[in-house]
């Protein structure tokens, strides 16, 4: 299954920009209910003014809002962004923690994002359970579970820990791409003879 979409996709990478850990972090919590062609617009210029923890503890809520102002619930994502960064500040020292444990432990970031990070920008093993490998997984059988985080722990029960972010994003982007989420396409997936979902029958 890996290998086939390997092939569809050789480069699989997540759609957020980023140049380091902080700014994923920060543009993975933006984008809950909201594009990713959003964010890294959005995103440009939030790290132009707030590119460390201590600059977006050192603003405003107002100065944050403002420019965040195009995002959906910005106001909630704004006052997160901002007890996030004081919690990176108090409990490590402004970096971004390399563990689940630790990564959960700050305001607005749940599992997803955290695996999120773990994995994109550190490239560690980490199972991103976002909407699109949520559907995906369902559909090919992986797991039954609705929960993101009990589907990411079924899934790691079939997943050797070091293809797991590799495989998070080749789902990703064929959630994204081929498995579309009203109707996936799957006349154009090389998964059809595995996927007991496949609409062709093959
Ligand atoms: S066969 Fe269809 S439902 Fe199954 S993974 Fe491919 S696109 Fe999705």
């Amino acid at each position: 299954m890996r290998k086939r979409l390997k092939e569809l996709y050789p480069d699989p990478h997540l759609e957020l920009e980023f140049t380091e850990p902080f700014q994923l972090l920060i543009a993975a919590i933006l984008a809950a209910q909201e594009s990713d062609k959003k964010i890294n617009t959005v995103g440009k210029e939030f790290f132009k003014k707030f590119g460390t923890p201590q600059k977006v503890v050192n603003a405003s809520l107002e100065e944050i809002e403002k420019v965040l102002s195009s995002v959906n619930f910005y106001r909630r994502k704004a006052r997160l962004i901002k007890r996030c960064c004081e919690v990176l500040l108090e409990k490590f020292r402004g970096k971004i923690p390399t563990s689940i444990e630790e990564m959960v432990k700050l305001p607005g970031v749940g599992r997803k994002t955290a695996n999120m990070v773990l994995g994109g920008a550190f490239g560690l093993p980490a199972l991103i359970m976002d909407r699109h490998v949520l559907r995906v997984s369902h559909r090919l059988g992986l797991t039954a579970e609705k929960n993101p985080d009990k589907a990411e722990k079924e899934l790691e029960k079939v997943t050797e820990p070091q293809w797991r972010t590799e495989i998070s994003l080749l789902l990703m982007n064929h959630g994204k791409r081929i498995c579309l989420a009203r109707n996936p396409v799957c006349e154009k997936c090389p998964l059809c003879d595995l996927c007991p979902s496949c609409k062709t029958g093959i």
